[in-house]
């Protein structure tokens, strides 16, 4: 054992971890593009982004010096009744790439709370027009956060069992994948009424659910259902945004625009933490009244902190170049190359694929379940191969950072199929 693993589990309760039989966590020193370097000297093809985060490689230098002036001049300060140059640059940049339907950028520490604003906002935006609506459209297999709110408009799971009897009702539709299309469309046109607040969904992929994807056109058609009886759509793009799926937001492949956004994750190109909800004028407007009552009473201590809106303005200029952008088209088109390999092997199923995300199903028998042995026996396997992939049950899913090189994902492949011969 090393000293700081020792340590690390004498003071230390880990995320998503069973600590009575979790092994020991793996002691990082630092970080160079997609590569983890471990204390035991061993590296780690950081293929799931670090939790889905990383858009530019770890450590990356320009966002690190642009951080590191942004600390010496300005390190956080009170957004209520105080402003920045990055709060403000970032949210007039955010607009230009943002659908024209966003008009204003309400700022938060992670996905989650980003997920918390939009709920509250679309509640209360109904409240302030004296029309008060009082449910939520989810989808079955949904993941919006950790946090209450967020914990409610996901799908029910082993994960929310204990929290079940404190979750706000949400009505369900099933997601809304190739073959569910018609019935999905039947449910939602009893399910959406005046009494539906928001419409809530994860644009074309679903992640935690296990990278379940679906096509613009069924959401087209459910975002229209929605709207056509007033609920407000809100799109968290927490995970599918910043060119994860091809294009810059899942929305783009959309008609029909969100009336509310969430972001996260990679908006600081997995620097720092920093949640983004972006929402309509019209939304807005509702909130701005003569009456004190009509504040959007939320905020949180780290509001905008100057430094993670510089991360986000340094990853934007990094995510915009010419560069990033030709190798997400690289990636991509080397995602679908092995997505064409594994479509035809006898111990994948499913196989998915959008933008710079690649996912498919391993054949596991009987059980699938996320507490299935088959998910321990692919992540120790990729592990020790130095290839870092948390498989969701039995989802493996490659979503590498876009400065991944062609090297590193045919080695990732080659695993992979070394992988599934052991199977
Ligand atoms: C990860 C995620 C969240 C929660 O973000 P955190 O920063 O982990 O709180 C919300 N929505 C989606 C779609 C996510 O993937």
């Amino acid at each position: 054992m090393s000293d700081l693993a020792a340590r690390d589990q004498a003071v230390i309760w880990h995320p998503f971890t069973q600590m009575q039989t979790a092994p020991l966590p793996i002691h990082i020193l630092r970080g160079e593009g997609s590569i983890l370097y471990g204390a035991d000297g061993h590296e780690y093809l950081d293929m799931i982004s670090s939790w889905w985060v990383n858009l530019h490689g770890h450590a990356h230098p320009y966002i690190a010096e642009r951080i590191s002036k942004q600390l010496q001049t300005l390190e956080h300060v009170i957004f209520a009744g105080f402003t920045h140059q990055p709060a403000v640059e970032l949210a007039e940049r955010l607009l230009t790439i943002l659908p024209q339907s966003q008009a204003k950028v309400f700022y938060s520490d992670n996905g989650s709370t980003a997920v918390e604003v939009a709920l509250k906002m679309a509640f209360q935006y109904w409240h302030n027009i004296g029309q008060p609506r009082r449910k939520v459209v989810a989808l079955e297999g949904a993941y919006h956060g950790d946090t209450f709110g967020a914990m409610a408009v996901g799908g029910r799971s082993a994960f929310t069992a204990p929290f079940v009897p404190f979750l706000f009702d949400v009505e369900y539709l099933p997601a809304p994948i190739a073959g569910q299309e018609e019935n999905v469309l039947q449910l939602a046109k009893e399910l959406f009424t005046e009494n539906i607040a928001a419409f809530i969904v994860e644009p074309l992929v679903q992640g935690s659910g296990g990278m379940v994807m679906y096509e613009p056109a069924i959401l087209n058609e459910l975002f229209a259902i929605a709207r056509q009886k007033g609920a407000l759509l809100i799109a968290d793009e927490v995970m599918t945004g910043f060119g994860r799926t091809g294009q810059l937001f899942a929305s783009y492949y959309l008609d029909i625009q969100p009336d509310l956004m969430c972001l996260s994750k990679g908006l600081t190109g997995g620097t720092m933490a920093l949640g983004v909800t972006t929402c309509t004028q019209t939304i807005y407007d509702a909130f701005l009244s003569d009456d004190k009552l009509k504040t959007l009473f939320h905020g949180h201590s780290f509001t905008a902190n100057p430094l993670a809106c510089t991360a986000g303005l340094a990853s934007l200029d990094l995510l915009l170049s010419d560069e990033t952008q030709s190798h997400i088209q690289r990636i991509k088109k080397q995602q679908i190359g092995f997505a064409k390999q594994l479509s035809s092997h006898a111990k994948v199923e499913n196989v998915r694929q959008l933008g710079t995300l690649l996912a498919f199903d391993l054949i596991a028998g009987e059980q699938t379940s996320y507490f299935n042995n088959i998910r321990d026996v692919a992540y120790n396997f990729l592990l020790q191969r130095g290839i870092l992939m948390r498989p969701l049950g039995n989802v493996l899913y490659i979503m590498p950072p876009y400065c991944t090189t062609d090297d590193q994902l045919q080695y990732t492949y080659s695993q992979v199929l070394a992988l599934l011969q052991e199977l």
